[in-house]
């Protein structure tokens, strides 16, 4: 559960596979500060299955130590690892910033884990491949990109290893899928490892689109703002292409609707492009350009938390930890009027988690506070806040 990070050893070869941030709590968070537990420039190659940072954020790092290899994954995540990765390193530079300023690190002069520059340095080593083809690793090596139908580029890894099969599922996706096509299925295996994200959990069978509906009719009803923390990548694309339906049926208001990231606006940019692994139509994707505001600058970032109307803001991130979502949560977080919605999984210890304390004691259909379950989302919370949240603003 984050941290995604496994190493193949096999005929005098160290292979990892994936390269994750560990997200949450304090002492799994600082595990990203030890050592990688192998010599980095013993290993030469790296097969990585996704963007999310739990899976590829800890790629700059291991650059930082000393790795020369090549990264392989597929188009899609090489071109989304290009917003992410820099993104990453630039947060993580504020961040130690922001600590060395309040003082509240416990070092005198905080180091980010490493910097956009060292996030840049990650980017030319990718080698792209496609899915389903076979890539010769040498040593009586291959692997292969296989679709998990979880979000744009997102492959299940198969390596043959002198004739045994590994197989690592990656976060899988489940059918029906709004944005993307079904996950592939796979045949025998020597070996399966299943990453644990969502493996405890079934898929309610409900359509996210009649269950948002109520909620955005009773939040434009009282005047406020819905504003959700949400991943930049495959989260917000599915929020934006579910409201841009209801809003265009008229099953709801038509009101404002801003994609607060840069990142989350390039990366429906690359939605946007023709891709084999999303089966979102084009007067779908169109509609979702259409119907949102595209929030690039700080400066209109700034500006829209200072909005008093029916509106709704998709912002990253979606634990929510850091990045553009910190100051309209301190904004927002504020009036009764507004709803904070909560998509999809947040990591134990993430401020994402801890909320609403406890669930049954104010959880209510009508004030302001409801529990709902949609795919392709695994669960949603939405909470409006009575008091103001703990929220460091940081821009
Ligand atoms: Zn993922």
């Amino acid at each position: 559960m984050t941290g995604s990070r496994y190493l193949i050893e096999a005929t005098g070869r160290r292979i990892p596979v994936d390269c994750g941030l560990f997200q949450g709590f304090k002492q799994l968070h600082a595990r990203n500060r030890k050592p990688f537990p192998v010599r980095v420039n013993t290993a030469d190659t790296v097969l990585l299955k996704d963007t999310h940072l739990d899976h590829s954020g800890y790629l700059p790092a291991l650059i930082r130590a000393g790795f020369r290899g090549r990264v392989h994954c597929t188009e899609a995540t090489a071109d989304l690892c290009r917003l992410i990765l820099p993104d990453s390193g630039h947060i993580k530079e504020e961040e130690a910033r922001y600590a060395a300023r309040k003082g509240y690190s416990k070092h005198k002069n905080p180091k980010p884990l490493y910097t956009l520059k060292d996030a840049k340095a990650v980017l030319d080593r990718f080698e792209m491949n496609a899915f389903d083809q076979g890539i010769e690793l040498g040593d009586s090596i291959a692997t292969s990109f296989i679709p998990a139908g979880h979000h744009l580029g997102v492959g299940q890894i198969r390596l043959e290893v002198g004739g045994r099969v590994v197989h690592f599922s990656g976060d899988l996706g489940h059918d029906p899928e709004s944005l993307m096509r079904p996950t592939t299925t796979f045949g025998g295996t020597d070996v399966l490892v299943s990453e644990s994200t969502y493996g405890n959990r079934s898929h309610p069978e409900t359509d996210p689109e009649a269950e948002l509906t109520p909620i955005l009719k009773r939040i434009f009803a009282r005047g406020g703002t819905l504003l959700i923390p949400s991943f930049a990548v495959g989260r917000a694309q599915a929020l934006m292409l579910h409201i841009a339906r209801l809003m265009e049926r008229g099953d709801t208001l038509h009101v404002p609707l801003f994609l607060s990231s840069p990142v989350a606006v390039d990366a429906t940019e690359i939605f946007h492009r023709p891709h084999a692994g999303h089966h979102v139509s084009r007067e779908d994707c169109e509609a979702m350009f259409r119907i949102a505001a595209r929030v690039n600058t700080v400066g209109q970032s700034k500006e829209l938390n200072t909005l008093r109307r029916p509106t709704v803001i998709v912002s990253a991130s979606g634990m929510p930890t850091g990045g553009c979502i910190l100051c309209p949560l301190a904004s927002f977080g504020r009036d009764r009027r507004d709803t904070i919605l909560l998509s999809g999984f947040r990591a134990g210890g993430t401020r994402g988690a801890a909320w609403p304390p406890v669930p049954p004691t104010i959880i209510s259909s009508v004030s302001n506070v409801r529990l709902i379950s949609i795919p392709p989302v695994s669960w949603w919370r939405a909470c409006c806040r009575k008091r103001p949240l703990p929220v460091q603003r940081m821009c």
